[in-house]
């Protein structure tokens, strides 16, 4: 099949726009088989590191196969499922082991599998040999919608998620919804999650389409799942295009994950919470911060909440079941997060369903309140 033929068939392009660092996103299906077609100007006479989830090895062998046709010369790198992997211990492993294999600043890596294999795949090419290029191929909700969206990359440290990374955009994202298929329902919930967020923080419109759509797309509906991507994905690439190094509109991209990293920080990425039901709890906490400072209306957060109730994702602490937490230990983990300016702990909170501000100044008994009546 020749690409003309590819995206009359199956893809559609989006483009982020940002100067030298520009690239397309493709969304559609059958495009990891297809992929050597889509990416051959990466790849051809290039030497390929494709670094993958273990649990995504079907789609690791329809990808190989694939690029074969363009490159005779593949390493395969298999990371560990799971938080834990993005991890000081496993990027030296990575770094040690591509660096023994001889590579130079041609070599391309392909990060197939979710947010966990983008960001780490994404921070090794970002500081190997001062950086090379990568290409995401997200296989969960979630880094379809968000993380392969926008260049930044990292692995957790002991103080707090994501703070070791860059901002090292892709030279390209390869979505293909069929990869969803083999994604469990939690999963796909929790990545739902960064669909709603990107509603809630820029257009009504799409949220009151979730409110219609969204047990659909969750049960599989691929119709409604391209376009919830399509939607989420050009929403995230407004942001990023005005910001592409979060000194302002960025951060509104953070609705929900002060709350949501501290609650993943207290439960050490043990994977028994997922990232999405964080932000979920995350944001009805941003709604419930808004609506004691007087900044949002009440039938707003009862809307959100009920939604989010309606489709089984979690809205509170008490959905969570986190063994022996308590306002003070959450705050205390709060006040490490790298949103925290002058001592002050940065909020992004709504104004309404569709728009959100960074609030840079909210007294601390303010979210120690909200944090005792939860807790
Ligand atoms: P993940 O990468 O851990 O994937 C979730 C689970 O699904 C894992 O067990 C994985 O092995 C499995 N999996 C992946 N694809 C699959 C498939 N197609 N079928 C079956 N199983 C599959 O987690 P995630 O939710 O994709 O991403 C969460 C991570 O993304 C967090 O570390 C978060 O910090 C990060 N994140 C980054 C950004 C960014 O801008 N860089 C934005 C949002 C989230």
């Amino acid at each position: 099949m020749k690409e003309k033929q590819l995206s009359e068939n199956i893809y559609e392009k989006i483009n982020v726009s940002l100067n030298s660092r520009s690239y397309d996103i493709y969304i559609g299906h059958k495009l990891i088989e297809n992929s050597y077609i889509v990416l051959k100007d990466f790849l051809i006479n290039n030497k390929i590191i494709i670094l993958y989830d273990q649990n995504v090895f079907d789609k690791f062998v329809l990808l190989e196969k694939s690029i074969q046709k363009v490159s005779k010369s593949i390493i395969k790198l298999e990371i560990f499922p799971g938080e834990s992997s993005k991890s000081l211990k496993t990027l030296n492993f990575l770094l040690e082991k591509i660096l023994s294999e001889g590579i130079d600043r041609n070599t391309k890596i392909l990060a197939l599998g979710g947010g966990v294999t983008g960001d780490l795949a994404g921070f090794v090419a970002s500081i190997i040999l001062r950086g090379i290029g990568y290409i995401h191929i997200p296989t969960t909700l979630l880094s379809q919608v968000d993380s392969s969206i926008g260049g930044k990359t990292g692995i957790n440290s002991n103080f707090g998620k994501n703070l070791i990374g860059s901002f090292h955009q892709p030279l390209a994202v390869l979505s293909d919804i069929d990869s969803l298929d083999t994604l469990n329902q939690r999963e796909i919930l929790a990545g739902y999650a960064e669909i709603l967020k990107h509603s809630i923080i820029h257009d009504k419109k799409f949220f009151e389409w979730l409110e219609v759509n969204a047990l659909s797309l969750i049960n599989g509906d691929n119709e409604k799942r391209k376009f919830a991507i399509l939607s989420s994905c050009k929403i995230k690439r407004e942001i990023v295009q005005e910001d592409e190094f979060e000194t302002g509109k960025r951060e509104t991209l953070n609705l929900g994950h002060t709350f949501a990293h501290a609650i993943e920080s207290f439960s050490k990425y043990d994977g028994k919470i997922l990232h999405g039901e964080a932000v979920s709890v995350g944001i009805i906490l941003a709604f419930k911060l808004s609506v004691k400072l007087k900044l949002c209306s009440q039938n707003d957060l009862k809307r959100v909440s009920n939604h989010i109730q309606s489709i089984g994702l979690p809205i509170s602490f008490k959905n969570l079941n986190l063994q022996n937490v308590n306002p003070e230990v959450i705050w205390e983990i709060m006040k490490k997060d790298k949103k925290v300016k002058k001592e002050n702990i940065i909020f992004i909170l709504p104004k309404f369903i569709g728009k959100v501000f960074v609030c840079k100044d909210i007294e601390p008994q303010f979210v120690k309140n909200l944090l005792r009546e939860e807790l």
